[in-house]
């Protein structure tokens, strides 16, 4: 039998497959939608997805990985490889004002602050393609050339203050293991894509991020005889300006894109005290981990010189938080027919690199991985009136999902039929 023969029958079940979950699916997504639930804290999500992979029969269904992940297995009944698929379940600390009917009135503590809960980032729409998806495969079983693992993970967008969480710790918990996949694919819904159209990219495609905080510590004074102490509020002033150096003037911006940004300060508290620290807060995010690394450097070097220059004081400290995503080149050019097959060839866009950062980047350094998009922003309304990911408006076309499904189920299938023994 030859790979082009089998698939298309699958494909072909695959997508009549979909056409009947499609009602299922928006009703998970809703009802996930009016329930989010913070990172390492999606207890109602893992019990809604572990009962679904239970019930359709996945062969082991593993929870509480990494706090409330869950991670099944679904073996095929022809022999072959194993075959990752992620999905993230985590909603954000966002007060939701869009007015659908299932729009979230969630209320909850994060970080010892009351805050709304939203699935402002889409996650709602990830975890309920994926338990179609899993629907789908099961279905089909018979003819899978191998074994299917499905990845709900938790706390995507950072665990809470003082917790380890999300993907990083899904892999220190075996999600990798036992069985290893052999590749791994998961997929975003953006607001940056019309419906219907899948944008994809080779190489580095979403950006490393790591957060840092810089003290400026001077000496307090009058603010009338700034002579007599040390004014870190002009110090920091010096250093914001001095980081912007960096990506301007520094780094090779020609190779890869970079960003220093500054979200953060504070320091004082009247208008005729010069205080004694000031407190700033900043992101950086590259494309490349050598680039990364020296940016790191740089940061450090230029804010604590700049403060010495003025006598002051100065403490940096450099949280990692998320690698680059890269996006396996091998795999992306192997599987980009596959996308254009679901999607259309002219509805499959090669996007431009994202500056927003994901931890399925965690997952490819293990086994190689692509990472794709799924618009879903009716392709009649204004550029200008779309909300992006995290805004409180967020709105979701829920005629793009169907999509999702398709492209993950059939990624998953033509992998696995690539990878069949041959006899
Ligand atoms: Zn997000
Ligand atoms: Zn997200």
């Amino acid at each position: 039998m030859t790979a082009a023969l089998a698939i298309e029958p699958l494909a072909a079940a695959i997508d009549s497959a979909v056409a009947q979950i499609g009602p299922q699916l928006i009703a998970w997504r809703r009802d996930l939608h009016a329930h989010p639930e913070l990172g390492n804290r999606e207890f109602r999500t893992a019990g809604i997805v572990a009962a679904h992979l239970r019930a359709i029969g996945c062969d082991e269904v593993r929870t509480e990985v990494a706090h409330t992940g869950v991670v099944a297995v679904l073996k095929g009944k022809r022999p072959g490889s194993v075959v990752a698929l992620r999905a993230d379940m985590d909603g954000l600390p966002v007060a939701e004002r869009t007015d659908v009917p299932f729009a979230s009135k969630v209320q909850t503590i994060w970080n010892g602050e009351a805050v709304g809960v939203m699935h402002a980032c889409g996650h709602d729409a990830h975890v309920s393609i994926l338990m179609a998806v899993a629907s789908v495969l099961a279905g089909m079983r018979d003819q899978l050339a191998g074994s299917v693992k499905f990845i709900f993970q938790p706390a995507e967008e950072l665990p809470p203050e003082g917790e380890d969480g999300g993907a990083r710790m899904m892999i220190a918990e075996g999600a990798l293991e036992n069985p290893a996949p052999g590749a791994i694919f998961g997929l975003h819904v953006t607001s940056q894509l019309p419906t219907g159209v899948i944008g994809y990219r080779s190489g580095p495609t979403m950006a490393s991020a790591d957060s840092f905080r810089i003290v400026v510590n001077g000496r307090q004074t009058h603010g009338a005889m700034p002579w007599r102490g040390v004014d870190p509020i002009v110090v920091a002033a010096q250093v914001v300006l001095g980081l912007q150096t960096i990506v301007s003037r520094q780094v090779d911006i020609a190779s890869e894109p970079a960003v220093v940004t500054i979200g953060r300060i504070k320091g004082g508290v009247r208008n005729n005290i010069i205080p004694d620290s000031v407190e700033m807060h900043g992101t950086i995010r590259t494309f490349d981990e050598g680039m990364r690394d020296d940016v790191h450097v740089r940061v450090t070097d230029t804010a604590e010189h700049i403060a010495k220059a003025s006598r002051a004081g100065c403490d940096v400290c450099i949280t990692k938080n998320y690698p680059v995503t890269v996006n396996d080149a091998e795999l992306t050019a192997q599987m980009l027919p596959t996308l254009e097959r679901v999607a259309g060839k002219a509805q499959v866009r090669l996007v431009p690199k994202v500056t927003g950062s994901e931890d399925f980047a965690f997952y490819q350094h293990v086994v190689p991985g692509l990472f794709f998009f799924v618009g879903i922003t009716p392709p009649t309304k204004e550029w200008e009136d779309v909300a992006p990911n995290h805004s409180p408006l967020f709105y979701i076309d829920e005629a793009g999902l169907p999509l999702g499904v398709r492209a993950l189920a059939q990624v998953a299938v033509d992998w696995l039929e690539s990878q069949a023994p041959r006899g």
